[in-house]
Protein backbone atom coordinates (compact mmCIF):
# COMPACT_ATOMS: atom_id res chain seq x y z
CA UNK A 1 0.00 0.00 0.00
CA UNK A 2 1.41 3.27 -1.15
CA UNK A 3 2.76 5.38 2.38
CA UNK A 4 0.59 7.98 1.60
CA UNK A 5 -2.87 6.36 2.18
CA UNK A 6 -4.17 6.08 5.57
CA UNK A 7 -7.02 3.03 6.26
CA UNK A 8 -10.56 5.46 6.79
CA UNK A 9 -12.80 2.66 6.43
CA UNK A 10 -11.91 -1.56 6.05
CA UNK A 11 -13.40 -3.60 3.12
CA UNK A 12 -15.55 -5.65 5.98
CA UNK A 13 -17.23 -2.65 7.17
CA UNK A 14 -17.77 -1.90 3.66
CA UNK A 15 -19.69 -5.22 2.81
CA UNK A 16 -21.33 -4.44 6.47
CA UNK A 17 -23.07 -1.73 5.24
CA UNK A 18 -23.39 -2.37 1.51
CA UNK A 19 -25.69 -5.57 3.23
CA UNK A 20 -27.64 -3.07 5.23
CA UNK A 21 -27.91 -0.26 2.20
CA UNK A 22 -29.73 -3.23 0.41
CA UNK A 23 -31.68 -4.43 3.32
CA UNK A 24 -33.26 -1.14 3.68
CA UNK A 25 -33.99 -0.38 0.02
CA UNK A 26 -35.64 -3.73 0.06
CA UNK A 27 -37.55 -3.13 3.04
CA UNK A 28 -39.06 -0.19 1.47
CA UNK A 29 -39.20 -1.41 -2.44
CA UNK A 30 -41.35 -4.31 -1.20
CA UNK A 31 -43.70 -3.22 -3.52
CA UNK A 32 -42.26 -1.95 -6.32
CA UNK A 33 -39.26 -2.45 -9.02
CA UNK A 34 -36.78 0.64 -9.40
CA UNK A 35 -34.54 1.76 -11.89
CA UNK A 36 -31.18 2.28 -10.78
CA UNK A 37 -29.25 4.98 -11.56
CA UNK A 38 -25.60 5.26 -11.18
CA UNK A 39 -23.65 8.15 -11.05
CA UNK A 40 -20.04 7.38 -12.93
CA UNK A 41 -17.02 7.28 -12.25
CA UNK A 42 -16.74 7.17 -8.74
CA UNK A 43 -19.89 5.44 -7.57
CA UNK A 44 -19.46 2.18 -10.31
CA UNK A 45 -18.02 -0.73 -7.82
CA UNK A 46 -20.82 0.31 -4.85
CA UNK A 47 -23.87 0.24 -7.17
CA UNK A 48 -22.21 -2.71 -8.38
CA UNK A 49 -22.26 -4.77 -4.66
CA UNK A 50 -25.45 -2.93 -3.85
CA UNK A 51 -27.28 -4.13 -6.33
CA UNK A 52 -26.13 -7.76 -6.00
CA UNK A 53 -26.99 -7.36 -2.33
CA UNK A 54 -30.75 -6.54 -2.87
CA UNK A 55 -33.24 -8.91 -3.59
CA UNK A 56 -35.52 -6.52 -4.77
CA UNK A 57 -35.71 -6.78 -8.80
CA UNK A 58 -34.70 -3.57 -9.91
CA UNK A 59 -36.64 -2.52 -13.40
CA UNK A 60 -33.39 -1.62 -15.23
CA UNK A 61 -29.54 -0.07 -15.02
CA UNK A 62 -29.28 3.58 -16.05
CA UNK A 63 -26.06 5.28 -16.17
CA UNK A 64 -25.11 9.56 -15.95
CA UNK A 65 -21.89 10.67 -16.12
CA UNK A 66 -21.18 14.56 -14.68
CA UNK A 67 -18.07 16.42 -13.95
CA UNK A 68 -17.51 19.44 -12.04
CA UNK A 69 -14.38 21.15 -13.31
CA UNK A 70 -11.87 22.58 -11.10
CA UNK A 71 -8.40 21.07 -10.24
CA UNK A 72 -8.24 17.85 -8.87
CA UNK A 73 -9.02 17.94 -5.36
CA UNK A 74 -11.50 20.94 -5.60
CA UNK A 75 -14.66 21.37 -7.09
CA UNK A 76 -14.63 24.47 -8.70
CA UNK A 77 -18.97 24.71 -8.30
CA UNK A 78 -19.54 24.57 -12.06
CA UNK A 79 -21.42 21.23 -12.97
CA UNK A 80 -20.95 19.78 -16.65
CA UNK A 81 -23.11 16.75 -18.10
CA UNK A 82 -20.98 14.58 -19.93
CA UNK A 83 -23.47 11.19 -20.28
CA UNK A 84 -27.50 11.84 -19.37
CA UNK A 85 -30.35 9.65 -19.42
CA UNK A 86 -31.98 8.13 -22.78
CA UNK A 87 -35.49 9.88 -22.62
CA UNK A 88 -37.78 8.46 -21.31
CA UNK A 89 -35.95 5.90 -19.23
CA UNK A 90 -37.13 6.84 -16.05
CA UNK A 91 -40.55 8.36 -16.91
CA UNK A 92 -43.27 7.32 -14.42
CA UNK A 93 -40.58 5.47 -12.77
CA UNK A 94 -39.33 4.73 -8.89
CA UNK A 95 -35.50 5.65 -9.67
CA UNK A 96 -32.67 5.44 -6.55
CA UNK A 97 -29.46 7.35 -7.51
CA UNK A 98 -26.16 5.91 -6.54
CA UNK A 99 -23.88 8.59 -5.72
CA UNK A 100 -20.21 8.39 -4.26
CA UNK A 101 -19.27 10.71 -2.28
CA UNK A 102 -21.44 14.09 -1.33
CA UNK A 103 -19.16 16.73 -0.77
CA UNK A 104 -20.54 20.71 -1.59
CA UNK A 105 -23.45 19.09 -2.42
CA UNK A 106 -23.11 20.83 -5.89
CA UNK A 107 -23.18 17.83 -8.17
CA UNK A 108 -25.75 15.64 -6.61
CA UNK A 109 -27.97 18.80 -6.27
CA UNK A 110 -27.45 19.12 -10.44
CA UNK A 111 -28.13 15.29 -10.73
CA UNK A 112 -31.04 15.06 -9.11
CA UNK A 113 -32.57 18.30 -10.80
CA UNK A 114 -31.96 16.95 -14.27
CA UNK A 115 -33.18 13.79 -13.06
CA UNK A 116 -36.31 15.37 -11.86
CA UNK A 117 -36.82 16.83 -15.58
CA UNK A 118 -37.29 13.16 -16.68
CA UNK A 119 -40.44 13.02 -14.70
CA UNK A 120 -39.67 10.29 -12.11
CA UNK A 121 -42.61 8.92 -10.12
CA UNK A 122 -39.87 9.00 -6.94
CA UNK A 123 -36.41 9.52 -6.60
CA UNK A 124 -34.66 8.90 -4.01
CA UNK A 125 -30.65 9.44 -3.07
CA UNK A 126 -28.02 6.64 -1.68
CA UNK A 127 -24.71 7.34 -0.91
CA UNK A 128 -21.72 5.52 0.36
CA UNK A 129 -20.21 9.11 1.88
CA UNK A 130 -21.17 11.95 2.77
CA UNK A 131 -19.07 14.70 3.84
CA UNK A 132 -21.03 17.12 5.54
CA UNK A 133 -18.69 19.81 6.64
CA UNK A 134 -17.94 21.23 3.02
CA UNK A 135 -21.88 21.70 2.18
CA UNK A 136 -23.02 24.11 0.04
CA UNK A 137 -26.42 22.98 -1.61
CA UNK A 138 -28.84 21.41 1.06
CA UNK A 139 -29.79 17.41 -0.54
CA UNK A 140 -31.23 14.97 0.91
CA UNK A 141 -29.99 11.46 1.93
CA UNK A 142 -32.42 8.73 1.91
CA UNK A 143 -29.44 5.99 2.49
CA UNK A 144 -26.58 6.62 3.64
CA UNK A 145 -23.37 4.43 4.23
CA UNK A 146 -20.83 6.29 6.47
CA UNK A 147 -20.53 10.49 7.20
CA UNK A 148 -16.54 10.90 6.69
CA UNK A 149 -14.53 14.12 8.22
CA UNK A 150 -13.58 16.56 5.31
CA UNK A 151 -10.53 14.76 4.00
CA UNK A 152 -9.52 13.52 0.47
CA UNK A 153 -10.97 10.54 -0.22
CA UNK A 154 -9.74 7.28 -2.37
CA UNK A 155 -10.73 3.53 -3.50
CA UNK A 156 -13.35 1.42 -3.70
CA UNK A 157 -14.51 3.35 -6.73
CA UNK A 158 -13.01 6.77 -5.91
CA UNK A 159 -10.04 7.93 -7.47
CA UNK A 160 -7.79 10.93 -7.27
CA UNK A 161 -6.37 11.76 -11.06
CA UNK A 162 -7.89 8.29 -11.96
CA UNK A 163 -5.72 6.09 -9.44
CA UNK A 164 -6.73 4.06 -6.88
CA UNK A 165 -10.62 3.06 -7.71
CA UNK A 166 -9.49 -0.72 -7.51
CA UNK A 167 -8.78 -0.53 -3.94
CA UNK A 168 -11.02 -2.65 -1.79
CA UNK A 169 -11.03 -0.16 1.41
CA UNK A 170 -11.45 3.55 1.72
CA UNK A 171 -8.64 5.62 2.61
CA UNK A 172 -7.64 9.50 3.31
CA UNK A 173 -5.59 10.53 0.97
CA UNK A 174 -2.40 12.33 2.77
CA UNK A 175 -1.07 15.80 1.81
CA UNK A 176 2.13 15.54 0.24
P1 LIG B 1 -19.54 17.95 -4.71
O1 LIG B 1 -18.60 18.95 -4.07
O2 LIG B 1 -20.23 18.53 -5.91
O3 LIG B 1 -20.51 17.38 -3.70
O4 LIG B 1 -18.63 16.76 -5.20
C1 LIG B 1 -18.08 16.81 -6.47
C2 LIG B 1 -17.52 15.46 -6.82
O5 LIG B 1 -16.22 15.41 -6.32
C3 LIG B 1 -18.28 14.27 -6.27
O6 LIG B 1 -19.13 13.70 -7.21
C4 LIG B 1 -17.20 13.27 -5.91
O7 LIG B 1 -17.11 12.28 -6.90
C5 LIG B 1 -15.95 14.12 -5.90
N1 LIG B 1 -15.40 14.17 -4.56
C6 LIG B 1 -15.78 14.94 -3.52
N2 LIG B 1 -15.02 14.69 -2.44
C7 LIG B 1 -14.15 13.72 -2.82
C8 LIG B 1 -13.11 12.99 -2.14
O8 LIG B 1 -12.82 13.17 -0.95
N3 LIG B 1 -12.46 12.06 -2.87
C9 LIG B 1 -12.74 11.81 -4.17
N4 LIG B 1 -12.03 10.87 -4.79
N5 LIG B 1 -13.71 12.45 -4.84
C10 LIG B 1 -14.41 13.39 -4.16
Amino acid sequence: MPDNLTLLISSPEIVAAVQRLAQEIDRDCSDRSPVIVTVLKGAFIFAADLVRAMQTPIQRMEFVRFSSYGSAKISSGEVAVHMGLEPGSVLNQDVIVIEDIIDTGTTTAKVLSDLQEHQPRSLKLCTLLDKPDRRKVAVSIDYLGFTVPDRFIVGYGTDFNQRYRQLPAIYTLDEP
